[in-house]
C-alpha cells in the first residue's frame, strides 16, 4: 500500500502530526513500537504544564497562544478534557532566569502578569514558603495539559480521518528512494512521499546518518500526599516552576482531580540515558533529596508516595528541532524538545502537516532549524 505520509512515531507529536495530516485529507500511515499513549518515551505521568510567560524565549510565545487555541479545539472534537487553567508561579531572585525570563516574554508580548513579593504569595498561595530575597511572576492563563488523554484524543481523531494506525510494529529501516520513502517493520514494507519522524528520545537511533546533537536524559517525576489536601486542589493551587538556587529548579502541579496526590520534579536534572535500557528504579536517595528540598520550599506537601521516571532528549541550545531532513526534503523531523515540548503538541502537529503539504509554514520555525548545528553527514 503507497501512502501519502507515514508518521514514524505517535507519541505527543507523532499524534498531533497524523492528526493534522490526516484532516487534510492525507492518506497517513502511523507506525508506533508500543501501544497508544505507553509510558516508556517523553509523554507519560499525568500532567504537563503549559504556560506563555515563556522563560526561554519570546520567540515561543506565539506558538504558545496558538496551541491554547487548538488544544481547545481538540477538546471540543474529542470530548475530552485536556487542559485546565490554573495560574501559574515562576519563583526565583528577581534576576533569575524563571523570573527575569518570564518578565522578558511578557512585555514583549503584553502578556497578563502580575509580580508578586513573598508576602503576596503565601497569603494568596498560602502553602509555598518563599525566601525573602524571592518574587513571584504569577501568570493567570498557565495550567496543565494531561498528556495520555492529549495522545488519545488525537489518535482518535486522526483514525476518524481515516489514518491508518499500528502499534506495537517498531521500524527498524527506512530509505529513501527515488521519489519516495520506504519503511520497513519486522514483518512489513510500506512506501510513501513523506515521512515525519517524531521518534522522541529515539530519533538519533532513527536518524542515525544526520548526528543530531541530542542527549537523552532520565527525569524522575514525584508524586506526594499532603496531609491536607483542600489548598493544593487544581482552582486553588497554580502550577509553579522554582528556581529555588541558582540553576536548580523544581517544578509542580496541583492535585488532579480525584488524585490524592501532588506531583513535583526537578526540571532539567542532567542524567544521561538510553532509551532502550531506561533505569525505571526510583532510588531512596532520589525520594529523600526531593522530600527534603519540599520541607522547605512547600512545607506542606507530605509524605512520598510514588515516583517515575521518564525521558528528556536535549539540544546544546534548549531549543527544538523542526523542519526538513537537510539532505532529504521529503523527511520532515521534530525532536529535541528539551524537555518543555509537550504544550506544543497540537502546534507542532500543525507545523509539521503545513511543512509537509506545502513545504512551508507561516509560523516562525527559525530558531528551530535542523541545520543550525553545523556540518551533517548524509
Ligand atoms: C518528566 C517530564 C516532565 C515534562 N514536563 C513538561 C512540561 O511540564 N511541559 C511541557 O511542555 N513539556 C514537558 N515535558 C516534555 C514533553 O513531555 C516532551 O517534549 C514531549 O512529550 C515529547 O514528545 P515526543 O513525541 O517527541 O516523544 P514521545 O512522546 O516519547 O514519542 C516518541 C514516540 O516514538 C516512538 N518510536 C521511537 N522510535 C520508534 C521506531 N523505531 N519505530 C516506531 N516507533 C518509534 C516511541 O515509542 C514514542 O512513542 C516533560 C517531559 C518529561 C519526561
Amino acid at each position: 500500500m503507497h501512502y501519502d505520509v507515514i508518521v514514524l512515531g505517535l507519541g505527543g507529536m507523532g499524534s498531533a502530526a497524523a492528526h493534522q495530516l490526516a484532516e487534510r485529507g492525507l492518506r497517513v500511515l502511523g507506525l508506533e513500537q508500543f501501544e497508544p499513549a505507553h509510558d516508556r518515551g517523553s509523554s507519560h505521568g499525568d500532567s504537563r504544564v503549559i504556560r506563555q510567560n515563556y522563560l526561554e524565549g519570546a520567540f515561543y510565545v506565539p506558538l504558545v497562544q496558538r496551541a491554547y487555541e487548538l488544544w481547545r479545539r481538540l477538546e471540543r472534537a474529542s470530548g475530552r478534557d485536556l487542559l485546565t487553567v490554573t495560574g501559574g508561579l515562576m519563583i526565583g531572585p528577581p534576576r533569575s532566569t524563571t523570573v527575569a525570563g518570564s518578565l522578558e516574554s511578557a512585555r514583549a508580548h503584553d502578556l497578563d502578569h502580575d509580580v508578586l513579593y513573598p508576602r503576596q504569595v503565601h497569603s494568596r498561595f498560602p502553602t509555598f514558603r518563599l525566601r525573602d530575597d524571592e518574587v513571584a511572576l504569577y501568570e493567570p492563563h498557565a495550567g496543565y495539559v494531561v498528556p495520555e488523554q492529549a495522545i488519545v484524543a488525537q489518535l482518535e481523531l486522526a483514525r476518524r480521518a481515516d489514518a491508518e494506525l499500528l502499534f506495537t510494529q517498531p521500524v527498524r529501516s527506512w530509505d529513501a528512494d527515488g521519489g519516495h520513502i520506504v519503511v520497513r517493520t519486522d514483518h512489513d514494507r510500506f512506501s510513501a512521499r513523506h515521512l515525519v519522524v517524531c521518534a522522541g528520545a529515539w530519533t538519533s537511533r532513527v536518524l542515525e546518518r544526520l548526528a543530531l546533537p541530542l542527549a537523552v536524559e532520565r527525569q524522575v517525576m514525584h508524586w506526594l500526599t499532603p496531609p491536607d489536601r483542600a489548598p493544593f486542589r487544581a482552582g486553588r493551587h497554580p502550577v509553579y516552576l522554582w528556581e529555588y538556587t541558582a540553576g536548580d529548579f523544581l517544578y509542580g502541579f496541583p492535585a488532579l482531580p480525584g488524585q490524592r496526590t501532588i506531583k513535583t520534579a526537578f526540571f532539567r536534572r542532567a542524567n544521561p540515558a538510553d532509551p532502550d535500557a531506561l533505569e525505571r528504579t526510583v532510588t531512596d536517595a532520589e525520594r529523600l533529596e526531593i522530600t527534603e528540598i519540599l520541607t522547605r520550599l512547600i512545607p506542606r506537601a507530605g509524605s512520598h508516595d510514588h515516583a517515575r521516571a521518564c525521558m528528556y532528549t536535549m539540544t546544546p541550545d534548549h531549543h527544538f528541532v523542526i523542519g526538513s531532513h537537510p539532505q532529504l526534503p521529503r523527511v520532515t523531523l521534530a525532536a529535541g524538545f528539551s524537555g518543555h515540548g509537550f504544550k506544543f503538541a497540537p502546534v507542532v502537529g500543525e507545523v509539521l502537516a503545513d511543512l509537509v503539504t506545502g513545504g512551508g509554514t507561516a509560523h516562525d520555525i527559525t530558531a528551530f532549524d535542523p541545520a543550525r548545528f553545523g556540518e551533517v553527514s548524509g
